[in-house]
């Protein structure tokens, strides 16, 4: 059994003493989330994934010198002069497709057929494109001078062996993908994503899609927490609904399978709010209140290796304790990058935005061209101040606010506002 912790622990029905700064909230979390260890996945499972190592080209792309036209393969030298005045004749021996060489020798005035991609045949140092030449009875004519080297793809152009191409740390692109799949991957080293378990608690919640009755209300942040940690590159590991129901909360916390556990709700100082207690019991509550509006309620720690986050169940905050400390702790544990994947826009104030010193605030606001309007309904139960905000300031602990007319930087929930 776990030993209850020291009376003063429990912080139910006290209020918080004393808060931590945002701050010192992102060190601890920086401090306990390096990138977890790396699996193998195929190229199709690989976009938007983080290398976890390297990858060198083990061969020449192109392997061989080919053809950049389809045209005729020649001895450059020999075009010198051509033009439509002056079309030279070349006796045409034979074809060289992709894939499918001329076994022979282009000797001088002799050219051969040959298509994008082919393999230039020994002899040859350039091809003159089909638009400047004439075939007929075995010959062509070259309406055009061609020096050596033209229109040809010399081998390892693109890459050389021993290159490194992709290097580790990257979050791969589509086009990463067809890089390593030209050099014969089918499947890279990649860092593992975290596994998250989400236990959403509260005896008032119903899930949508159930007949609600008096007082009920539809549980809403676990639809919201499974799509940010899709963004931040985790995978959901399970959804626990629970009622404030302390043995059933410890267990869904204690049972192994998961990197980060959420708790959404019961994060507070109520009667009901029994995450708290439990995490300092189980394992260590390293921070619990952070000096910030919404989310002050938050707390975070760890049991064992896996890390507890504990979301204020008001929308809002919980949107906003998971963007400032789980998403990420996510992103790192995941090898990504720590900033938030909102772009940054400058934004001058409609109106003014009050906060207080030492307290970090987060500000829903309506953005207009370069104008921005805060929310004046801004309380943390208001989750539709973020659906119609396509923004946020963050005003920080040092600043009492902005005057109208403030030019700051805005965060944008999407690329395009
Ligand atoms: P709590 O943090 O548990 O004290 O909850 C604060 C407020 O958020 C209460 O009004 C809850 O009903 C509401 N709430 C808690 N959890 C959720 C949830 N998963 N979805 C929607 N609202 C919630
Ligand atoms: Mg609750």
């Amino acid at each position: 059994m776990s030993q209850e912790p020291h009376p003063s622990a429990d912080v139910r029905m006290r209020g918080f003493a004393a808060r931590v700064s945002v701050e010192m909230a992102l060190q601890w979390v920086d401090a306990h989330s390096s990138p977890l260890g790396r699996e193998d996945v195929s190229l199709p499972n690989a976009c938007r994934r983080v290398l976890a190592a390297p990858v060198t080209a083990p061969l020449d792309v192109p392997s061989f010198d080919r053809s950049a036209m389809d045209g005729y393969a020649l001895r450059g030298s020999e075009t010198h002069g051509a033009g439509d005045y002056n079309p030279l004749p070349f006796r045409v021996i034979g074809e060289a497709l992709p894939a499918k060489p001329f076994s022979g020798e282009v000797l001088p005035g002799t050219t051969v057929r040959i298509m994008t991609g082919a393999p230039v045949p020994a002899g040859a140092d350039a091809v003159v494109p089909a638009e400047f030449t004439r075939e007929a009875d075995g010959f062509v004519e070259i309406t055009t001078a061609v020096p050596p080297l033209k229109n040809i793809g010399r081998r390892g152009e693109d890459i050389r062996t021993g290159t490194t191409v992709l290097e580790a740390g990257r979050r791969l692109r589509p086009q990463d993908l067809g890089l390593a799949a030209s050099l014969g991957f089918d499947h890279v080293s990649v860092v593992r994503r975290p596994r998250v378990r989400l236990i959403i608690t509260g005896n008032e919640l119903v899930e949508p899609g159930i007949p609600r009755v008096a007082y009920q209300i539809y549980e809403s942040n676990s639809f919201m927490l499974a799509a940010l940690i899709a963004r931040d590159n985790g995978t959901v590991e399970s959804i626990r609904r629970l009622s404030d129901e302390r043995e059933a909360i410890r267990q869904a916390l204690r049972e192994a399978g998961a990197d980060v556990i959420l708790v959404s709700g019961g994060s507070s100082v109520g009667t009901e709010d029994h995450a708290p207690l439990l995490v300092a019991v189980e394992g260590t509550l390293a921070i619990h209140g952070v000096a910030m509006r919404p989310s002050s309620p938050a707390g975070m720690g760890t049991i064992g290796a896996t890390l507890v986050f504990l979301l204020p169940g008001n929308p809002v905050s919980c949107l906003c304790a998971y963007d400032f400390f789980a998403g990420r702790a996510l992103r790192r544990l995941g090898g990504g990058c720590a900033a938030w994947p909102y772009p940054l826009r400058r934004v001058i104030l409609g109106r003014k935005l009050v906060s207080e010193v030492g307290r970090v605030d987060y500000c829903r606001i309506r953005i207009d061209g370069d104008r921005a309007e805060p929310l004046a309904v801004s309380g943390a139960s208001i989750l539709s101040s973020t659906t119609r905000a396509n923004g946020f300031v963050v005003v920080p602990a040092e600043s009492e606010g902005y005057a109208a007319g403030t030019e700051v930087d805005a965060f944008l929930y999407d690329q395009g506002v």
